[in-house]
């Protein structure tokens, strides 16, 4: 196309460029990927995802023999966790995913995939070693990393952060967690249930700050119920290494407070993947914050696209996807499509879960928007009591119409349940209909149909409706007025 070497470039082979290379090498256009790593996957396949979700469910699996009492089985226990098993499991699991995002696959989709650190001369050429390449198009879609706050003496010391966790040659024996994020609560649960005694050491005032505080201290009292610590408020001042130890100093309020950990794990969130990629000489600011981006996912120079995590706003391997998607219908369609992250969910995958889909109160409020909240509880639901997990809850909030504003759900498999909301809200569906749906008995997927039930069947149940039906077909009113025939007084 015109004099440039490629339609479209992309920088970064992570969730967001390999759906943009894929995409777009397979509607014909000639792609190039440039990434920095000797591997395609990024964050998600190496350090993400997969190896926490695989690592979370090897712990779950071994709190649950360690508690088989609770369902009437025999007790038993298992002796301590080889983390080094554990690790290689984590291994495996990446290995068998590795294939779907290798660069045989994206060549044989008819991408060029090369290796290196661009750097931009202009909006449309970057430097590769010593080699020029143009494209139309580029897309930056590297990523982000951890962000390590600026605590006097965290940098002489070792910790560990998402890239180091899954490798590690044994379970620590204690862990200190620095952050209450879905990362830094993923992590405490799967340590805490393999046997690591761990401290989470977050500074805000309920873990999961983007979440209802009651919906968060659901998993809060479940962490805690399991052994972990949760210090909240916690202002961390100084972290030394003392006698084969990692100690953190620090204020929670105006208490002086010291821990003491084999390892510490770094969780306060990310930073942007900006530096190094001379979009400043494009006057494209390299904050770490993320690559500021119009609705339509362009930069300020309009032909350079930014998605994913880099752009700091939604960091979800989900998101990233979805980018990739809008960047391939403006690149390749050439259609003005804009981002729309108003339903994009998201998910603490701790037990119990806590997923989002849209507006929570937090979030509703922040907006001034007037709302009713409708609720219900696992309790309620047969197949989690079956299974043992009666506790959590379902959140919906409607907005003065009552349309549905959001869904906050807290439980198990929350994530899986959020499903039905994210094709609810795509498909623009309504109330009555999930209500009136089918659902199979006994499924934990029957909370949704029932909070849909309880707000539409409450004009369905109204006296104005009863009144109407007793007139037309002169319904006799209740039959309790003898007393109830199974009551024992009335035999
Ligand atoms: C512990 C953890 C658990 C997570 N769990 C989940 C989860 O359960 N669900 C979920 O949706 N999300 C989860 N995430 C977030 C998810 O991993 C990210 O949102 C996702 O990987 C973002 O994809 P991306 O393509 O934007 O970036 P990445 O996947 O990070 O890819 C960026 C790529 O760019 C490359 N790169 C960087 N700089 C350059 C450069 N200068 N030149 C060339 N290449 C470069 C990198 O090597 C990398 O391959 C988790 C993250 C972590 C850390």
């Amino acid at each position: 196309m015109g004099s440039f070497d490629y339609d479209i470039g992309v920088i970064g082979g992570g969730a967001a460029g390999l759906t943009v290379v894929a995409g777009a090498a397979r509607l014909g256009a000639r792609v190039v990927l440039i990434e920095k790593e000797g591997r395609l996957g990024g964050d998600c396949l190496y350090h993400g995802c997969v190896p926490s979700k695989t690592l979370l469910h090897a712990a779950r699996l071994y709190h649950q023999a360690k508690t088989m009492d609770r369902f009437g089985l025999p007790a038993v226990s298992p002796g301590p966790v080889d983390f080094r098993r554990v690790r290689a499991r984590i291994r495996e699991v990446i290995a068998a995913i590795e294939p779907h995002d290798s660069p045989a696959r994206f060549c044989g989709l008819g991408a060029m995939v090369r290796q290196g650190q661009p750097v931009f001369v202009d909006e449309h050429v970057v430097c590769l070693g010593a080699e020029r390449v143009s494209a139309r198009f580029w897309v930056v879609a590297t990523g982000s990393e951890p962000a390590v706050a600026d605590v006097p003496g965290l940098s002489g010391v070792s910790f560990l952060t998402n890239k180091e966790v899954f490798d590690l040659d044994e379970l620590p024996s204690s862990l200190l967690i620095l952050g209450g994020g879905a990362i830094a609560v993923e992590m405490a649960q799967a340590f805490a249930r393999l046997g690591s005694a761990v401290t989470i050491l977050q500074r805000g005032a309920q873990l999961l700050s983007r979440e209802d505080a009651d919906m968060a201290a659901l998993v809060q009292v479940r962490l805690e119920a399991e052994g972990v610590r949760c210090v909240l408020g916690f202002r961390a001042t100084e972290v030394t290494r003392e006698h084969g130890q990692t100690v953190v100093r620090g204020e929670q309020g105006t208490r002086a407070c010291v821990f003491r950990g084999r390892n510490l794990l770094v969780a306060q969130g990310r930073r942007a993947n900006t530096a190094g990629l001379g979009l400043a000489g494009l006057g494209i600011e390299e904050s770490p914050r993320g690559l500021a981006v119009d609705g339509r996912l362009r930069t300020i120079r309009k032909n350079i696209f930014a998605a994913g995590d880099v752009t700091g706003q939604y960091q979800f391997t989900h998101a990233a996807g979805y980018e990739g998607g809008v960047v391939i219908a403006n690149t390749v369609f050439r259609l003005p499509r804009a981002a729309d992250h108003t339903w994009t969910p998201w998910c603490a995958y701790t037990e119990p879960e806590l997923a989002s889909i849209g507006l929570n109160e937090k979030r509703a409020q922040a907006r001034g928007l007037n709302y009713t909240v409708w609720e219900e509880d696992f309790a309620a639901n047969d197949r989690a009591l079956a299974e043992g997990e009666g506790r959590g809850k379902l959140k919906m909030l409607v907005d003065e119409r009552e349309r549905p504003l959001g869904v906050q759900i807290c439980g198990p498999r929350a994530g899986d349940l959020l499903g039905t909301w994210s094709a609810f809200f795509a498909g623009g569906m309504k109330l009555s209909t999930l209500a009136s749906a089918v659902f199979p008995y006994p499924t934990l997927g029957e909370i949704n149909k029932r909070v849909a039930g309880s707000l539409v069947g409450r004009k369905l149940f109204s006296e104005r409706v009863r009144k109407g039906l007793a007139l037309i077909f002169q319904l006799k009113g209740r039959a309790d007025g003898q007393g109830c025939g199974l009551d024992g007084d009335d035999a």
